[in-house]
């Protein structure tokens, strides 16, 4: 969650800013009525706003004076106003407002917030500029950072590549020029596409070079967008920003359709996806894994006496102790209603046990407050150690060795190998 203050004297639109703010889950919004309120607000939470939403006419202070506190504040900002004065929209510009907005209908309401919304998510989104000149570098970092981008920079292509294969954080986007020493930017942008697609890493090419030639082998190289150079700040946001929210779409469309709407767990068809070469590499190398099968002991007591809703609420919970024990390596999916799957791999069978009972454990000795209701529950655990024939055979015996727990009892952790 991010801090958002919001200044609106009129309470027609601080009512519609609110219904448009609250489409959004990171946002945490301040509202204020007056500068007044809103100097209170800062003062309160110093240092603690990541956005404002400001009109600029407030009652108490001549215009604009709004946006000089939060500029005062180093806080990025988008401007609402009734009426667009071209000379007054230049100036706000130059300071750290990230848009000007003429709210004369609820369209503009949600340009403004989706505006602050894409601010909030790039202060975690990082951006790489690649470009031989120091003094193009610079004149581009200063409008990303001015929508809140981490930027890290390269002078040509092969710095480029090196610093996307080695950075610690994500790289969602890369500008590149086309004319440089060492890779041109078309080079990097084949060379980058061999690895790594469209819709999770995003090219910019930008080039001085006005030939409609460069500008579709971009395209056709795999360049999401193209600017030329000399461009403008507003232009180049703009693009930049339009990028990576498609960027966040798509990664939106990947997650429905490989987790579970319910849980968030990866599905059974992901499960498959990327398991199948995990057990694919260590089958050859002959390498034993783990398949477990994980199931709420007497899961439809749980439904009848408390119903559905806290039944999901129990389901949620494995999800959660399971994501508490196991490494980010270990893939782990909802195969059906209170069954989990987990596909381990680089592990001995020693330690497979110990894993899987501590997770027995935790479940036993869980409390689940389900709005209110206290629930307690086990489970059962099934695990193939070895590398069978198929994954599909691994999870096949995995699913026999879970019916060997619950018929000895339940809250058991049954292991074949
Ligand atoms: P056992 O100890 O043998 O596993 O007993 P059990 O009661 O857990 O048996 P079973 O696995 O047959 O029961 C699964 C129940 O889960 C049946 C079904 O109604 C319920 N169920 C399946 N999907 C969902 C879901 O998404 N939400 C809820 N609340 N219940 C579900
Ligand atoms: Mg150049
Ligand atoms: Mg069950
Ligand atoms: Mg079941």
């Amino acid at each position: 969650m991010k801090k958002v203050l919001v200044v609106d004297d009129s309470p027609i639109i601080l009512s519609m800013l609110k219904i448009e703010i609250a489409k959004y889950n990171r946002m945490e919004p301040y509202y204020a009525k007056t500068y007044k309120e809103a100097f209170r607000l800062l003062r309160e939470h110093k240092g603690k706003f990541h956005a404002a939403l400001l009109d600029l006419n407030l009652p108490d202070v001549p215009s604009g004076e709004i946006v000089k506190l939060a500029n005062s504040h180093g806080i990025p900002s988008v401007v609402l106003t009734s009426k667009v004065d071209e000379q007054v929209q230049k100036s706000l510009l130059k300071k750290d407002v990230l848009s000007v907005i003429l709210k004369n209908d609820h369209a503009s309401i949600k340009v403004a917030v989706a505006d602050i919304s894409r601010t909030l998510s790039n202060y975690d989104t990082t951006v790489l500029i690649v470009d031989d000149s120091k003094l193009f570098r610079q004149i581009l970092r200063t409008s990303l950072e001015k929508i809140q981008l981490n930027v890290l920079e390269a002078r040509d292509g092969e710095e480029a590549y090196n610093i996307l294969e080695s950075s610690k954080e994500k790289i969602s986007l890369i500008i590149t020029d086309y004319e440089m020493p060492k890779r041109n930017g078309l080079d990097l942008t084949l060379k980058i596409r061999e690895k790594y697609q469209k819709d999770e890493l995003a090219i910019i090419a930008i080039s001085a070079v006005e030939t409609k030639d460069i500008i579709s082998k971009f395209l056709k190289f795999g360049a999401n967008d193209f600017v030329n150079k000399p461009f403008e700040h507003t232009e180049v946001v703009t693009r930049v920003n339009a990028n990576l929210e498609l960027l966040d779409l798509f990664a939106k469309i990947r997650d429905m359709a490989n987790k579970d709407f319910l849980t968030g767990a990866y599905n059974r068809r992901y499960f498959f996806e990327s398991g199948e070469p995990i057990y694919a590499k260590n089958k050859r190398k002959e390498t034993p894994m783990a398949v477990a099968m994980i199931d709420i002991d007497k899961f439809k007591n749980i439904n009848d006496t408390y119903g559905h809703d806290i039944g999901d609420i129990a389901i949620q919970e494995i999800k959660k102790i399971l994501d508490k024990n196991l490494r980010t390596s270990d893939l782990m999916a909802r195969f059906g209603g209170e069954e989990f799957c987990v596909f381990l791999e680089d592990i001995t069978i020693e330690d497979a046990k110990i894993l899987f009972e501590k997770i027995r454990k935790a479940f036993e000795e869980n409390v689940l407050d389900a709005n209110g209701t206290k629930i307690l529950y086990t489970v059962s655990t099934g695990i193939y150690y070895g590398f069978s024939i198929s994954l599909d055979e691994m999870i096949r015996l995995s699913d026999e060795a879970l019916y060997t727990a619950k018929e000895g009892g339940r809250n058991r952790v049954e292991i074949k190998s």
